[in-house]
C-alpha cells in the first residue's frame, strides 16, 4: 500500500466533489440569467399588446366619429327630402339618401369591429400582464432562496478547498503533478482509475497487461487514455463516486 496512492485518491474525492459544487453554482447562475430572459421576452410582449390596444381604441374612436358624421348627414338628407320642390328633386335626394344610408350601416359595422378589436386587445395586454406579474412574484421569491443558497455552496466549496489544500501538502510532488498534469488535459475524471482485471476504469479499454510489474507508481498508465491506474488490493476501502 502506497500512502501517496491513498491520499490522492481522497484528494480527487474532494475534487469531484469540488466539481459538483461547482456545476451546482454554474446551474444556480443559469437558471436566474434564464428568468432574466424570460422576463425580458414577456415585458417586450405586453409592451408589444398595450400598443396593439392603443391602436384598436384610436380606430374606435376614429369609427365612432365618422359614425356621428355619417348619421348627421343622413339626417340633414331626410330633412332636405321633406322640403324637396318636385318629383325629380325627391328622386335624386331618394338616391343620395339610400346611398349615405349604406355608408352609415358599413360605420356602424366598423364601429363594432372595432369595439371587438378592443375587447382581444384587452384580454391579450391583460394576459400577458398576468404572466408578468407571476414572473415578478416568482423572482422575489426565489431571490432570497438564491443568495442563501449562493451563499451555502460557496461555503461547502471553500471548505473542500481548504481540504484539498491539506492533503496536496502530504503527497509526493511527483503523484500530484501528474494529477495535475492529467486535470489540465482535456481528460474527464477520474485521473487515477482503479483497474477492473486488465480494464481501465476509467476508459473501459481492456489492457494485453495490467502493467503489475510496475508496482505503484504515477508512472503506471493506462496505454489508452494515459489516467493513473492501481489496483484494488494496492489502496484500502476507497469510496468510488
Ligand atoms: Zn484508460
Amino acid at each position: 500500500m502506497d500512502g501517496n496512492l491513498q491520499q490522492l485518491l481522497l484528494y480527487q474525492q474532494y475534487d469531484s466533489k469540488l466539481l459538483k459544487l461547482e456545476k451546482l453554482s454554474e446551474k444556480l447562475r443559469r437558471d436566474g440569467e434564464l428568468l432574466l430572459l424570460r422576463r425580458s421576452a414577456a415585458e417586450e410582449k405586453l409592451g408589444l399588446k398595450v400598443a396593439a390596444l392603443k391602436n384598436a381604441q384610436k380606430e374606435l374612436r376614429l369609427a365612432e366619429l365618422d359614425l356621428v358624421e355619417l348619421e348627421n348627414s343622413v339626417k340633414s338628407l331626410l330633412r332636405k327630402r321633406d322640403w324637396a320642390k318636385n318629383f325629380a328633386q325627391q328622386v335624386a335626394l331618394d338616391g343620395e339618401f339610400a346611398a349615405a344610408e349604406a355608408r352609415k350601416i358599413a360605420c356602424e359595422e366598423r364601429v363594432l369591429a372595432a369595439v371587438e378589436s378592443c375587447e382581444v386587445a384587452a384580454g391579450e395586454a391583460n394576459s400577458c400582464k398576468v404572466e408578468l406579474d407571476s414572473l415578478d412574484k416568482t423572482m422575489e421569491l426565489q431571490r432570497g432562496l438564491v443568495v442563501a443558497r449562493c451563499a451555502e455552496l460557496d461555503g461547502e466549496k471553500s471548505a473542500v478547498k481548504d481540504m484539498m489544500l491539506h492533503l496536496r501538502n502530504g503527497i509526493a510532488k511527483e503523484w500530484i503533478g501528474a494529477y495535475d498534469c492529467l486535470r489540465k488535459s482535456n481528460l474527464q475524471p477520474p485521473y487515477v482509475a482503479r483497474l477492473d482485471g486488465f480494464s481501465c476504469t476509467g476508459c473501459h479499454m481492456r489492457m494485453a497487461s495490467n502493467h503489475g510489474g510496475m508496482g505503484n507508481s504515477p508512472r503506471r498508465r493506462c496505454e489508452f487514455c494515459n489516467r493513473i491506474i492501481y489496483e484494488e488490493n494496492d489502496v484500502d476501502d476507497v469510496e468510488e463516486n
